[in-house]
């Protein structure tokens, strides 16, 4: 008995590592961070199909504050809206900015949760924001391999946002958000880029 107990708890131990190694951070990573980040991008994961039936998706992204406040929680709107610049991240720091009023985030000491890696763009957008900590589900090479959306080239953005104070952690809880993206291509909905 008690072996089989030793062994229940060696499996137990080697699993929480395994899933604790697949997140990717530029900080020591903070449990406590990915246990509020894990619970943050689900239900934003979850709430994915009732954005997608409206035009928007298939990314979400919620800003909060330190106390855990939700400041703003919105999809990407580029197809419905017709607007190439409006990803998810893009329009949740527009959306947080006319709300508090300000072009600096930084006083407010904001996190970014979003359903996959930022683009290209939107990690041009998050650093002149003023946010100070990103968390993010699905890898860029996860959303291009499953959808076909171009992410951009992105050289060393962990470090650049280390450098500029800005806390990175990523892929978090990418299972239900590659789901989701599988659904979304399936369903045929449109995956937006400019001809080439
Ligand atoms: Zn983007």
């Amino acid at each position: 008995m008690k072996k089989v107990l030793f062994l229940l708890c060696l499996i137990l131990l080697l699993d929480g590592k395994s899933v604790q190694a697949k997140v990717i951070s530029n900080e020591k990573i903070d449990p406590a961070k990915v246990e509020t980040a894990s619970k943050i991008i689900s239900d934003l994961q979850r709430e994915m199909p009732n954005f997608t039936k409206t035009g928007s998706g298939p990314f979400v992204a919620a800003i909060y504050d330190n106390k855990g406040n939700l400041v703003v929680k919105v999809a990407n709107s580029v197809v419905n809206e017709h607007n190439s610049n409006n990803h998810a991240e893009m329009n949740a720091i527009k959306a947080a900015e006319q709300k508090l009023g300000t072009y600096d985030l930084a006083p407010y000491n904001l996190s970014l949760y979003v359903t996959a890696e930022p683009c290209m763009m939107c990690i041009g957008g998050i650093m002149w924001s003023g946010i100070k900590a990103v968390y993010y589900s699905v890898p860029s090479k996860d959303v291009e391999e499953i959808t076909g959306f171009d992410e951009g080239f992105k050289p060393h953005w962990f470090k650049e946002f280390k450098k500029r104070g800005i806390v990175v952690y990523g892929n978090i809880e990418p299972e239900i958000g590659k789901q989701e993206l599988h659904r979304y291509v399936k369903d045929g909905k449109e995956v937006y880029k400019p001809s080439r």
